[in-house]
């Protein structure tokens, strides 16, 4: 199977490229013109995160601005959802986000955000990317250049909700030990002052914003050792691990096990529903947990296709309390409607101080799943034509053609998909047990790479 991994992803969630091959500076500064040129001249906020083309891209990107007439707002090194606030708050045009997430360090990328601070909606992308296409930028004399502002303090707004949505009366009184692993991402910006905020005994690891990728950023078991064995070392009641633009969130428990990205997403819906019940929106993809949780606190849950654009407008439809998607990327509309590894993160916490229970004892009361995860490398092309003949010779059986194409098996499911951000196919099977699971992933491995004639 072949794979063209360095070659620019362009799809709903933004663009993604390996610097200096795919991801050039005229590039950033192009798809900064067309977005100039889409928000019409207003501010437009500018956050990246920690990764070591930061500079380098951002400032292509405050080229772009500027010369379509805008003023763009640098609020330097952010978390993703500190960015999303500020854009909020601060009134904007619109942002930009210079991230690739859990990407490789050779990657970087650009997000783009609405006014209200949310990601541009399909639409608004399809509209913007029109501009990109057809080349015509609204580009402004020199008399009629903006300056750039640099904002003191933008992460204040976040922090700000944050701690008046969580009881932070209750968990200071805890004084709950924490180990923290920011990445060396935006996370480190802020994880030690909303942890001492909360009277937690903060023990941070990797959290020097500066890009250097010890582990690698998606926050899946087996890369976070390092954490697992601090969280033994220093006795913590709880470790958190983010990814690299900290909107996700995996845990660590007392014992020093990793709790799987799914959980996060699992207990924050559990405690949100305890507090506040109301509807739940969250991707296909995500763990049954969720809807024998909202079964039982009588809430529907709202299942979307992947990407997190689509799962944050059925959070705001649907008027719901809590969402998220299994990668640990939790929504909690309270704080704003995007993936915020800070609200996961205050929840579990304020979980843990209003129950008086570990966290290990809060896992073992969600409702037990195993899900395995794996991936084959396919191009988009290939990726969308296997799962297009799969669809077809499972047709008979109980299938969900939401987005890729999910399984529901009596004792299981398997979700198959092509990946918006990486020349893969997602194959993720969840089962009662870790044998059913292994067998289900086994066997949808099996026909991808070798399709039945
Ligand atoms: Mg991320």
């Amino acid at each position: 199977m072949t794979t063209k991994s360095h070659s620019l992803k362009v799809s709903i969630s933004g663009v993604r490229g390996v610097v200096g091959e795919s991801l050039t500076p005229q590039l950033a500064a192009r798809f900064a013109s067309a977005f100039g040129t889409y928000v019409g001249r207003g501010k437009v906020v500018v956050g990246r995160d920690a990764r070591t083309s930061g500079p380098m891209v951002k400032n292509a990107v405050i080229a772009g601005l500027l010369a379509t007439g805008c003023q763009p707002v640098d609020i330097g090194i952010a978390p993703i959802p500190s960015a999303l606030v500020f854009a909020e708050q601060s009134q904007s045009a619109g942002g930009v986000v210079v991230t690739a997430s859990h990407n490789p360090p050779e990657w970087n990328g650009l997000k783009f955000l609405s006014p209200r601070g949310l990601y541009l909606n399909p639409s608004q992308v399809e509209e913007f990317l029109d501009i990109y296409h057809q080349g015509e930028f609204s580009f402004v004399p020199a008399d009629k250049f903006k300056k750039i502002t640099a904002e003191p303090d933008p992460l204040e707004p976040h922090l700000t909700r944050l701690l008046k949505a969580l009881d932070v009366t209750m968990i200071r009184e805890r004084k709950f030990k924490v180990v923290a692993d920011c990445c060396n991402g935006a996370g480190a910006v802020l994880m030690p002052g909303f942890l001492e905020a909360l009277g937690c005994r903060a023990v941070m690891i990797n959290a020097r914003p500066d890009g250097t990728f010890v582990r690698d950023s998606e926050p899946v078991p087996e890369n976070l050792t390092e954490i697992c064995r601090a969280v033994l070392e220093e006795k913590a009641d709880v470790g958190f691990a983010q990814d690299a633009d900290a909107d996700r969130l995996a845990i660590i428990d007392e014992r020093g096990e990793p709790l799987g990205e799914e959980l996060t997403l699992a207990l924050a819906v559990k405690h949100v529903l305890t507090e506040t019940p109301g509807p739940v929106a969250v991707n296909v993809s995500a763990t049954r947990a969720v809807d024998d949780i909202a079964n039982a606190a009588g809430v529907p849950v709202y299942r979307t296709k992947i990407g997190e654009i689509h799962v944050v407008e059925e959070v705001i439809q649907k008027n719901a309390v809590i969402g998220g998607e299994g990668n640990g990327g939790v929504i909690w509309p309270r704080i704003h409607a995007c993936r915020d590894s800070f609200s996961a993160a205050g929840l579990v916490l304020e979980m843990m101080a209003a129950s008086g229970k570990t966290i290990s004892e809060l896992r073992d009361e969600i409702p037990f799943y195993v899900m395995l995860k794996d991936k084959v490398e396919a191009t988009s092309e290939e990726g969308h034509r296997i799962v297009g003949e799969l669809r077809r010779r499972h047709a008979g059986e109980n299938i969900d053609t939401l987005d890729g194409l999910k399984i529901r098996f009596a004792e299981g499911s398997v979700h198959l998909r092509p990946s918006n951000t990486e020349p893969v196919i997602r194959i993720l099977a969840e089962a009662k047990t870790r044998e059913e699971a292994a067998r289900l992933l086994a066997s949808f491995r099996n026909e991808i790479l070798r399709p039945k004639s």
